[in-house]
């Protein structure tokens, strides 16, 4: 339901959290944040309220300057821990806003490649399927776009890597998704107020587009894969 990710310069899991509580009004059931650390991918998800994820937090930190968070509205599957997002698989993690309509169809295929799903999720299999092309000997970006080529229906996609400190993947198809500019820090939002915290230079994607994130900047291509020039516009923070 509302998506945070954070490419920084200090420990993100706090600030992961602080904004997953701006996005609140969304309503959810259950959140998550997945950080890398040292090249570690590691992630904690709770059922119900953000403070059962900070409480949790407080016995299992989670270290990192780079992470992703989601609030989530179940849509598929209930809303237990094991279906919370950020879904993993292998060194694949992803949020997700939205519904992907194939799920079913993708998990045939998934089936037959010998990959079973843990959740009851429709996200799971973004996950599974960029760890299947990475597998096949794809690197993150050509891992990525090949299974965003796979998904219908709608969504906010937000991926990040083990072994990659500085790289998230972002996508956008029937869900908005809102790029933040920092100095040699970046974010990616489900709306500007996730990251009003941060930054007031917000970039929006387009519907199709997807973006490569690093700390040095983005870089948008349209969902013909042409790289793209997307305005950027400073919202007002104190909204
Ligand atoms: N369809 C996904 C799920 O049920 C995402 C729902 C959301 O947007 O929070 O996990």
């Amino acid at each position: 339901c509302g998506i945070i990710g954070i490419l920084g310069h200090h420990e993100v899991a706090p600030l992961l959290v602080e904004a997953l509580k701006r996005l609140e009004y969304r309503g959810y059931d259950s959140a998550g944040i997945a950080t890398v650390s040292k090249g570690v991918l590691d992630r904690r998800r709770a059922v119900g309220k953000l403070v059962h994820l900070s409480d949790l937090l407080v016995h299992e930190p989670l270290a990192g300057r780079l992470g992703i968070g989601h609030t989530r509205w179940a849509t598929h599957g209930a809303a237990t821990t094991g279906n919370a997002h950020p879904h993993r698989s292998g060194p694949v993690a992803v949020v997700h806003n939205g519904i992907i309509e194939n799920f079913r169809d993708l998990r045939e295929e998934l089936a037959e490649a010998g990959i079973t799903p843990e959740t009851q999720t429709d996200t799971e299999t973004v996950a599974l399927l960029t760890r299947m092309h990475m597998e096949r000997g794809m690197g993150p970006h050509a891992a990525a776009i090949a299974t965003l080529h796979k998904l219908e229906g709608a969504f906010a996609l937000l991926w990040i890597f083990e072994g990659e400190d500085n790289l998230m993947i972002a996508a956008r198809k029937g869900s908005p998704l809102a790029i933040g500019h920092g100095e040699g820090e970046m974010f990616v939002g489900s709306d500007a107020i996730a990251l009003s915290p941060f930054t007031d230079r917000i970039t929006y994607l387009e519907e199709g587009d997807y973006a490569f994130v690093t700390r040095a900047g983005v870089e948008i291509f349209d969902q013909a894969g042409v790289v793209v020039h997307r305005g950027e516009t400073k919202v007002d923070r104190s909204a």
